[in-house]
Formats: C-alpha cells, sequence, structure tokens
C-alpha cells in the first residue's frame, strides 16, 4: 500500500526510520553505502532523506515536506486573539525586584501567610503560583524568586504575566536588579506597577526612588510618564489595599480574556517528585477549562490527571484560565516551562509524547545549536579544560537556574561537563556516573542518603549538597578556576654585566662581573642578554666573593659564578645576566 510520509527540512535518523518503518540500522548502513557517517541522533535533510528511501527500494513511500510548525508570529499572534476573545479572567502578577526589597514580605502580606521565614538563607527558591480574593475578584500571583541567580525562572515568570509589581525599597532606591526586573517585565510585553516599599522606615525616600527611576529614563506618573507607582510597606501593610487595586484597575484597562470552550492549555511552572504521589506539577491554565478528568500532555510526558488541586492542596473539579492548580498523575516529571495542553485520550497523548522525546533525543532539536554555535564549540575544544559534574536538583526550577548560573561562568578556556542531571535525592547510579567520569556530585537541595555517601566516599566521588543558590556557584566557581592554566610571573631580582670569562666549557661556564643593580642568590634561573637579545636562559648554580662561595652578592659587588646554559653558547666580556625568579600564580575567574 502506498504511503505517504510527512516530514520536516531536517529529521533524525532514528525518526525517519521509525516513520519508515525500517530498522534504523538499515538506514544508518544505507547512509554509509552514500558516505554519509550518521548516527541515531544525527538529522538529514530532506533531499537526502528522499534520495535515501529511492536507494532502500522502498517503492510505496512517497516524502513530501510538513509545512513548518507554527512561526512565533503565529503563537503571538494566536496569544493576542487569545486575549481578546472569550470571558474576562483574573490578571496573573508577579513581583519582581533587587533582593531584600521586600518581595517576599509583600508576598506574604498580600496573602497573609508567612512564608519568607522558612525560607533557606530568605530567598524564595521555587516559583509557584496563588490566588487572592480582592473586591470579590480574583488575583494570581506567581511567587517569583528572588535572586539573581534565579534570572531564568524569572524570565520565564515574566513570559506568564500580565502584569510586574516592581519591588523597590524606599530606604534603599533603585538597584541593578530593579533594572534587570524592568526589561523583563518590558521584554514580556507586561504592563508594570512600581511599588516602593518599607515607607515605614525613617530613611524612606519615595521621591529620590522616582528620580532614581526618571534618570534611567523609567517614568512614573508625576514625573512625566504613565507608570502607577504605589507606595506600600509589606511591614504594616499599609497601603496594600491600594495597591491591589491598582492592580485590578491596570487589569480591566487590559481587558484581559480568555476563551473557556475549547481544550485547556498552560503551562507547567514547577515539577518535583514526592514520595507516594509520584511527579507532582504546579501548573498555570492560560485557556480553556481543565478538568480533573482530562488527559493532558506535557512536553514529552502526559498524565491521565490523577489529582486535581489547588496550590494549597485543595481538590478542585475545573480550573478556568489564569487558574494555578498541582496536577499529579504524569508517566515522568514533566519540564519546567514545557506547555500542557489537553488532548483527547492516553492514545493520543502517548504518541504526541514519543515524538517529543524522539525529537529530545536529537542533539540539534535539543540544544538548538546553529552551525557557527558549533564551529566555536568545535573550535574551543582544543584548549578546552572540562570539570565534569552531575547536578541534582529538588525541583525542575531550581536545576535550570543552577545550570544557566553555572553556564555563566564558563570562559574559552574552561567549562562544565555536565554529565547528567536530575530531579530528587542523590542515588547510587549518580554515585557511578559520576566516578566513572570523574566527576563531581552537585546536589541543590536534596538529600543525601547515608548508604549513598558512604558508596560516594568509598569511591572517593565528592559530593556537595548546598541549600541556597550562590553557595553553590561560588564552590563550583572555584573548582573550575583550578582547571585554567596558572600563569607564570617572572620577576627581574638582579643584572649582572660580564666582566671576564675564565672558563667556557661545554657543560659549565665560569664568569665574572658586576652587580648593575639588584641581588643575586644562588641557585638561580637567568637569562643571558646580548645587546637587545635574550641568546640563552640558564641556571647560575654558584657565587664567589673572592674566593669564597657566597650565597648573595649586592648591587656594586664584583663576583664570579658558575653558569650552566641550556643551549651551547660563548659567553662574551659585556653580555648581561638577568637574574629571574619564577612563579606560578593560580588564575582566578
Ligand atoms: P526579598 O528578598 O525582596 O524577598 O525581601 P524580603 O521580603 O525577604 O525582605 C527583606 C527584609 O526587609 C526583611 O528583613 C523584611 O522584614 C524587611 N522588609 C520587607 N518589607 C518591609 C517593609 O515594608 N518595612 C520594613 N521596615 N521592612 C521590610
Amino acid at each position: 500500500m502506498a504511503r505517504t510520509i510527512e516530514i520536516e527540512e531536517n529529521i533524525s535518523v532514528g525518526t525517519l526510520a521509525e516513520k519508515l518503518s525500517i530498522p534504523v540500522t538499515r538506514l544508518i548502513g544505507q547512509l554509509m553505502k552514500n558516505g554519509i557517517i550518521a548516527t541515531f541522533n544525527e538529522r538529514v535533510d530532506f533531499d537526502t532523506a528522499t534520495i535515501m528511501v529511492e536507494d532502500m527500494g522502498l517503492e510505496d513511500v512517497t516524502l513530501v515536506k510538513a509545512l513548518e510548525k507554527n512561526s512565533i508570529e503565529e503563537s503571538i499572534t494566536k496569544k493576542k486573539v487569545a486575549n481578546l476573545t472569550g470571558p474576562n479572567r483574573p490578571p496573573v502578577v508577579a513581583v519582581m525586584g533587587h533582593v531584600d526589597h521586600g518581595k517576599t514580605s509583600l508576598l506574604d502580606a498580600i496573602r497573609k501567610s508567612s512564608v519568607a521565614k522558612s525560607e533557606a538563607g530568605g530567598i524564595t527558591q521555587h516559583i509557584s503560583a496563588y490566588q487572592v480574593e480582592h473586591n470579590k475578584r480574583l488575583i494570581t500571583f506567581l511567587d517569583t524568586p528572588g535572586h539573581e541567580a534565579f534570572a531564568a525562572i524569572r524570565a520565564h515568570g515574566a513570559e506568564l504575566t500580565d502584569l510586574v509589581i516592581i519591588v523597590v525599597a524606599a530606604d534603599d532606591g533603585v538597584k541593578p536588579q530593579t533594572i534587570e526586573a524592568i526589561r523583563f517585565a518590558n521584554q514580556a510585553g507586561s504592563k508594570m506597577i512600581i511599588a516602593i516599599n518599607k515607607i515605614d522606615k525613617e530613611d524612606a525616600d519615595v521621591n529620590k526612588v522616582k528620580q532614581q527611576l526618571a534618570e534611567k529614563n523609567i517614568l512614573v506618573e508625576g514625573w512625566g510618564g504613565d507608570i502607577t507607582v504605589a507606595e506600600v510597606s509589606a511591614k504594616s501593610g499599609k497601603g496594600i489595599d491600594n495597591l491591589l487595586d491598582i492592580v485590578l484597575l491596570t487589569a480591566d484597562l487590559e481587558e484581559l480574556k480568555a476563551p473557556i470552550d475549547i481544550p485547556a492549555e498552560g503551562l507547567i511552572i514547577e515539577s518535583h517528585l514526592e514520595r507516594g504521589r509520584g511527579p507532582v506539577a504546579h501548573a498555570l491554565v492560560t485557556e480553556g477549562v481543565l478538568n480533573s478528568n482530562n488527559v493532558v500532555v506535557a512536553g514529552s510526558t502526559y498524565a491521565k490527571i490523577r489529582s486535581l488541586t489547588s496550590p494549597s492542596g485543595t481538590p478542585i473539579k475545573t480550573a478556568g484560565p489564569s487558574t494555578p492548580v498541582v496536577i499529579t498523575g504524569f508517566k515522568e516529571l514533566p519540564q519546567f516551562g514545557d506547555s500542557f495542553k489537553v488532548v483527547k485520550d492516553e492514545k493520543t497523548a502517548r504518541i504526541i509524547a514519543h515524538d517529543a522525546v524522539l525529537e529530545n533525543k536529537s542533539g540539534f532539536a535539543q540544544n538548538n545549536l546553529n552551525s557557527s554555535e558549533l564551529i566555536s564549540i568545535i573550535n574551543r575544544s582544543n584548549s578546552l579544560q572540562e570539570l565534569p559534574i552531575l547536578i541534582k536538583a529538588d525541583v525542575q526550577g531550581s536545576l535550570a537556574s543552577v545550570i544557566d548560573s553555572l553556564r555563566t561562568l564558563e570562559t574559552d578556556e574552561v567549562a562544565f561537563k555536565i554529565i547528567s542531571t536530575g530531579i530528587g535525592s542523590i542515588n547510587g547510579s549518580d554515585v557511578h556516573i559520576a566516578h566513572t567520569a570523574n566527576g563531581i556530585i552537585y546536589g541543590f537541595n536534596v538529600e543525601l542518603p547515608s548508604e549513598i555517601r558512604r558508596l560516594a566516599s568509598r569511591d572517593k566521588v565528592p559530593i556537595k549538597i548546598y541549600k541556597i543558590i550562590y553557595e553553590l556557584i561560588d564552590d563550583a566557581k572555584i573548582m573550575l578556576s583550578e582547571l585554567l592554566i596558572p600563569e607564570i610571573v617572572e620577576k627581574e631580582v638582579g643584572l649582572l654585566e660580564v666582566k671576564g670569562v675564565f672558563i667556557s666549557g661545554k657543560s659549565e661556564i665560569i664568569a665574572g662581573g658586576e652587580v648593575l643593580k639588584g641581588k643575586l642568590t644562588v641557585p638561580s634561573l637567568a637569562r643571558i642578554i646580548r645587546g637587545k637579545d635574550v641568546i640563552s636562559e640558564a641556571t647560575i648554580t654558584n657565587l664567589k666573593r673572592g674566593p669564597q662561595d657566597t650565597k648573595e652578592v649586592f648591587e656594586g659587588e664584583m663576583c664570579g659564578l658558575n653558569i650552566e646554559t641550556k643551549n651551547k653558547i660563548q659567553i662574551e666580556i659585556g653580555d648581561k645576566i638577568s637574574f629571574l625568579t619564577r612563579e606560578t600564580i593560580q588564575r582566578k575567574l
């Protein structure tokens, strides 16, 4: 029976074989016959694929190019349309700003519970979301992390949001992270409200903050612009109601809508494994209504939903647009940032998820490297020193942040070789992988069972566990620095002019001269200089003042010296000998 198979412009060998229903070895063999050495994951283009099909005599198969997947522009348009049709939906709000300016306290004040105290290092480490009710209307808050190492999560966070509250402490003013947060908000096309916090403090200076913003061309109301400012104190609660009023008002101007009569879609904003519950995914519904008996696909995994709850654990039957939910029932952990959608049944879900797995297996699809990036990787690999590491984290979001932060430490000379990553406690197989690769295991907010600790210590595999990301990053930075080739620093400590040559044999030269500057000591490294040229490196093995051996001679003194040179040279009167120290200095990143 004739078959028409749609493929993309590029397709991995594995996927092509699967689509053609032939063993992958047969396809690899055929490629080889044509002089193409390709592995399972490598990609071939449409024309090559067509030739292979012909060469293999698969006459029943016709390959056709699949239409390009939705371009980014299309999907943006789609989102905009989605925003304009359907009933109103609650605004999705993120709180961002410089560390310690009071993001957590503000979110806390808003939901009137206390998260800040339980946080390691005072940093919100996970992104999650919750809803509050104000004036009988709902507002969805994303609990975005604060420290700059979580820039990756924040970037994703901002893309989800309709509105970003930028927190600036009235006593500390605008900081680099304030500007960074504003940039994220702008890039994501989110509306912005500036919350000037800590107005209860004595040294609070609201006008100074507005002026600093103006200096950065961020013009608030009253300063020639239209960005709304709310003055608040997370501590006393002053101004919070007003802030929430402004949030709703701004949302009204945006006319936020989403359709509800379509299969639900959304985004995974957090995922982790829980004992007894398996993969647990926090997600935000962006359109449609999610039902507790739906089947959803997220990236390369899927779930027949086992439980659907609010972030605080209350079971829910349905969740409409802008609703944060917690879903269990996934076969594997979905990835942070994956979009999810409801599909007809488990069979459909399996097929879509399986396709995504195949896509992911291809290095190209996963890394999205373009050819110039590839070339730069190949070029730098010649001199690149790599530190093999294995990373485990408690949740996907942290893992992504750890990896992103580590990547920023890399240079042309040194880089991490991430041999494996994963979610959950460190286990025996991690130790085994790290042992084989001579690597280090970094754990972030994960457990290290005592039997695994024993195993690692037996196999001499270093395991480093951290609760605070920047401590992990600092440590990794030190480890990476050690791979830098040390710098050799030479210093001239003394200079002598040769006044006489007594013996100039094969292996040893004995000469005499005057110390022009500095101090000569033995043994010492030296260079023999004639005119402007260095004619040889040498070692000075002995010094004599008169007939006596001595260890040191000073400026203005005459001395005899024994010289061993690397090259066979004749020393001449008038040559200069520069005495050197050579230090190796460990460089830092
Ligand atoms: P984050 O790093 O931005 O999440 O900041 P936090 O919410 O952890 O706050 C940092 C510090 O500022 C904590 O010691 C808070 O108690 C304090 N803080 C936060 N908001 C206020 C406020 O409105 N007034 C005063 N006086 N202190 C505040």
